[in-house]
């Protein structure tokens, strides 16, 4: 086999088989198949795109790279979530204990922050002491004992993805769908979960902008999880705007907890209601959709669900006094303020174009080896369709550098845009995709 002649065959829009997308990508990850010869497929398959068979074909390729977690050992279905990626998205902090606390094993992989999406583990890793840097046996004991655990992508779960992410990035083939599929999925399958609930983002600051893109990604995740033997799910919401009124590690975590607690801002309530909802159906213990709805409830207004996040901060390490006095979370020194200048409605909050200014003002990384300043964020005080009056506060920034600062105000105000007519808030969910179902 040479891979020369796999490319060629991509080229000519023919369907790969098993045996030639695990040539490729073993080959590249051993060395016999240099980047360049790498890359040439990846630019054949995102312009002559894959079929489910050969998509499926190459997740498996992907997750044959490199280990797999054994969780055979937790009792009980385990239930795993995944976010596309989007920005102010801390859903996955809210709901991981919110399921657990509702008797669901939740084993979760989660991923950190680069370009303008924000990861999981950077918002918990703002506590000081919180780790998810665990061994495989602990990881399974903590899931075990308290019904959840956040680990790390470990070095050896799909190499493949990272050789490739990494390929993707520099060659403008990110978004193409069946990549981007077997990118979530492979890792997703090598983590263990009996059944995976997919938040597919759609909108300004996801990577499938285009609603239609999203519902296929959904589509193509779930033949997938399915001819892998997964109970799969997926919820295509809205990433126009912002999840939430924060963007940041700490800010977020803050609103996090504002949450567990009951509160915190409508969409991301709403949010994790819903998928918790879907969470709770797919792990078999509940049937009626309405009844795990009100247990959910239930459990962020009761305080089960706080009291299951502070069990697993601090299994996990963290400073519980921390997360019981989120004031004493750091923020970054310097702030400025966004100012309306001119009465109206917001029309957009552009997510992506957020997404950006947070990086700028030092919450993210703009490549893996950047240092990420937790206090560094936005508050938003309005979402989309919310009246504004000249004079009034939209937004704060904070950061360590007053250049920064300046630079990312410039660019956020530019990310608000106010209109003279009423517009209706930004609908949340779009819809939710089961096996041969879509429902709107
Ligand atoms: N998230 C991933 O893990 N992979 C992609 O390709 C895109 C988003």
């Amino acid at each position: 086999m040479r891979a020369y002649d796999i490319i060629l065959k991509k080229r000519n829009k023919k369907a790969l088989n098993i045996e030639e997308l695990k040539f490729m990508i073993q080959g590249n990850i051993d060395g016999s198949v240099p980047d360049y010869q790498m890359s040439a497929l990846l630019m054949a398959i995102f312009l002559n795109g894959m079929d489910k068979k050969e998509t499926t074909f190459l997740t498996k390729a992907m997750i044959e790279s490199g280990d797999e977690i054994d969780l055979s050992s937790i009792n009980g279905i385990k239930v795993d979530k995944h976010s596309t990626g989007g920005v102010g998205d801390k859903t996955s902090i809210v709901l991981a204990p919110l399921v657990a606390s509702l008797g669901v094993k939740v084993p979760k992989i989660s991923g950190r922050g680069l370009g303008h999406t924000g990861g999981t583990i950077d918002k918990l890793e703002s506590i000081p002491g919180f780790s998810v840097d665990m061994s495989e046996d602990m990881f399974i004991n903590n899931v075990n004992k308290i019904g959840l655990a956040i680990g790390g992508q470990t070095k050896n779960l799909v190499p493949a993805d990272k050789k490739l992410y990494a390929l993707r990035d520099v060659t403008a083939t990110v978004d193409n769908i069946s990549l981007i599929a077997a990118s979530i999925m492979s890792k997703k399958l090598v983590s263990g979960a009996d059944a995976i609930l997919l938040d597919v983002k759609t909108g300004s600051g996801s990577f499938t902008p285009i609603k239609e893109d999203a519902f296929s990604l959904a589509k193509e995740m779930i033949d997938i999880g399915y001819l892998m033997g997964r109970n799969t799910v997926a919820v295509v919401t809205n990433m126009d705007e912002p999840l939430g009124n924060t963007i940041g590690n700490a800010l977020e975590l803050k609103e996090s907890i504002e949450t567990l607690h009951g509160n915190g801002p409508d969409d991301l309530r709403e949010l994790c209601i819903e998928l918790g909802t879907e969470m709770l159906i797919l792990s078999g213990k509940y049937e009626n959709r309405e009844h795990a709805t009100e247990e959910l409830i239930n459990a962020l207004d009761n305080g089960s669900a706080w009291n299951k996040f502070r069990e697993f901060i601090k299994i996990q390490g963290g400073d519980l006094s921390y997360i019981d006095e989120p004031e004493k979370l750091r923020l970054s020194p310097l702030s400025k303020d966004v100012i309306a200048v001119n009465d109206g409605y917001i029309h957009e909050l552009i997510a992506r174009e957020i997404g950006e200014v947070s990086l700028i003002l030092g919450a993210g990384r703009k490549t893996k080896e950047d240092e990420i300043d937790h206090g560094a964020g936005i508050r938003l005080y309005k979402k989309v369709g919310d009246r504004v009056s000249e004079g009034e506060k939209v937004a704060s920034l904070y950061s360590d550098s007053q250049e920064m600062l300046i630079k990312a105000s410039d660019k956020l105000e530019k990310a608000i845009k106010v209109g003279s007519e009423f517009l209706s808030p930004n609908k949340l969910i779009h819809g939710i995709v089961k096996k041969e179902s879509v429902i709107h």
